[in-house]
């Protein structure tokens, strides 16, 4: 097993919630890491970029908070950054959904452009994988193109993309490559419809395999 480190995971205090920082564990970053802490607050108020996305984000949440939706929270946000067009990174498995959430953004007074992830129609084998490393061999299977998709995103100039359902792996070569901030309205997770906390939620139980090596 690798070494347990000794990080917020092992704190039951959250004294970083409180006016009273310094009752935090003897590693609480607040107390360990005061450089990278200190140079992240540098940032939210010496770069205005930064500093309008962590200010707009906070007041998001403040407005936001136990009333409004992850979509609702989405729309808010872009409206008060002043984001105008919003590309949307959509799984071909939830095209459905890129539909209607594209008719909900448009209602709201954004541009919208969607693109799938299957963009290229490329076949797997293209990039080195074998015919036993498909979902289903023996059939034609066109790899994810997240870099396609960020590069079509980059040419239609939106200003925030909003990743619906891509895999792992392939959300973070999107993200990678994303000219435009990237948020996350639908993280890919087939079993759970789409709710990957349940299975956290679950490892007294159903998940209970995952705690075993
Ligand atoms: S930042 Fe400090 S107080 Fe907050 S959870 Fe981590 S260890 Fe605990």
């Amino acid at each position: 097993m690798p070494e347990q480190h000794q990080d917020c995971s092992n704190c039951h205090i959250q004294a970083c919630y409180s006016q009273t920082p310094d009752n935090g564990p003897q590693f609480c970053p607040t107390k360990t890491k005061q450089s990278s802490i200190r140079a992240a607050l540098d940032l939210y108020k010496s770069d205005p970029d930064i500093k309008k996305m962590a200010i707009t984000a906070a007041r998001t949440e403040g407005r936001s908070y136990m009333k409004w939706t992850r979509v609702e929270d989405t729309i808010d946000f872009a409206r008060e950054m002043g984001y105008r067009k919003i590309g949307i990174a959509t799984c071909l498995g939830l095209m459905e959904e890129d539909r209607i959430l594209q008719k909900i953004l448009m209602v709201h007074g954004f541009n919208v452009v969607s693109v799938c992830c299957k963009c290229g129609a490329i076949p797997k084998e293209e990039i080195g994988l074998l015919d036993n490393e498909k979902a289903k061999p023996g059939t034609f299977e066109p790899i994810c193109n997240p870099v396609a998709q960020a590069k079509i995103l980059e040419e239609a100039g939106t200003d925030l993309n909003i990743l619906l359902g891509l895999c792992v792996g392939h959300d973070t070569l999107f993200t990678k490559y994303s000219r435009a901030p990237v948020t996350t309205l639908v993280a890919k997770d087939r079993i759970t419809c789409h709710n990957p906390n349940a299975v956290l939620h679950g490892t007294g139980f159903y998940y209970m395999r995952l705690l075993q090596p």
